[in-house]
């Protein structure tokens, strides 16, 4: 059997056969309708769940829990320069944070500050017993869930908690791009759930819209944006 890398590799040659000639205009330079934060699990297809396949359509950044913050040297935490960039320097005036369900990453940190309370039955994994680059995730992921955990609906399973917490975090990330002063005015920033659980009874791999700059009721979210009112669904109040 063929090692992954051979059939990737022909993958590109494909690839390469068709864009060719598509860069023509591109190749000096970008101004991208969007940056789009995912997580990069690899069942979330990044470009492919937003319908694109043009080249300097879509800014693409992706990792594990859709973060838009990093950490400092001097332990500040602001708006992570892969999501900056775009904005700042290509007139790029859409953001668009990506969770999806059953995420890994949150269900690491849910499980993570579970095992810290040490009021669950079912040893869930301390952040300190992942490789330091996953810790390192999840310290940046613990203040943008925890306070979410205190939230959550009486008797949710757990598959379900996460997927609540999975938009609890996209909102987090919308709220660190809309009040960064890094981020330029007049970026609108949307916080949307990909969902290949079929647990918001659409087909499985639409995006359903959980914010828009920060407001998270769904009838001031469609009153104020009309033309995307019907991709509008939350399953988290609070
Ligand atoms: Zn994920």
């Amino acid at each position: 059997m063929a090692k992954p890398i051979v059939s990737l590799l022909d993958g590109n040659r494909t690839h390469a056969d068709a864009f060719a000639d598509r860069f023509d205009d591109l190749q000096d330079a970008q101004h991208p309708d969007a940056v789009s934060v995912c997580c990069s699990d690899s069942r979330v297809l990044q470009d492919a769940l937003l319908g694109n396949d043009e080249p300097g359509r879509v800014f693409t950044v992706g990792n594990i829990g859709n973060r838009v913050v990093q950490r400092t040297d001097d332990g500040e935490t602001v708006v992570s320069g892969d999501v900056v960039y775009p904005l700042a320097y290509t007139g790029t005036e859409t953001a668009v944070v990506v969770g999806h369900t059953g995420c890994g990453a949150v269900t690491a940190t849910y499980d993570a500050i579970r095992a810290e309370r040490g009021d669950a039955d079912d040893d869930p994994v301390p952040a300190s017993e992942h490789p330091p680059g996953v810790e390192r995730c999840i310290d940046l992921l613990r203040p943008r869930i925890e306070p979410g955990v205190d939230e959550l609906p009486e008797g949710l399973d757990h598959a379900d908690a996460v997927n609540h917490l999975v938009e609890y975090n996209v909102d987090r990330q919308v709220d660190a791009l809309t009040e960064s002063a890094d981020v330029p005015d007049g970026v609108d920033a949307y916080g949307v759930v990909y969902d290949f659980q079929d647990v918001y009874s659409g087909d499985r791999g639409e995006v359903h819209v959980v914010n828009v700059d920060g407001k998270r009721d769904p009838d001031r979210i469609r009153d104020a944006n009309p033309e995307i009112a019907e991709r509008v669904t939350r399953r988290f109040a609070y």
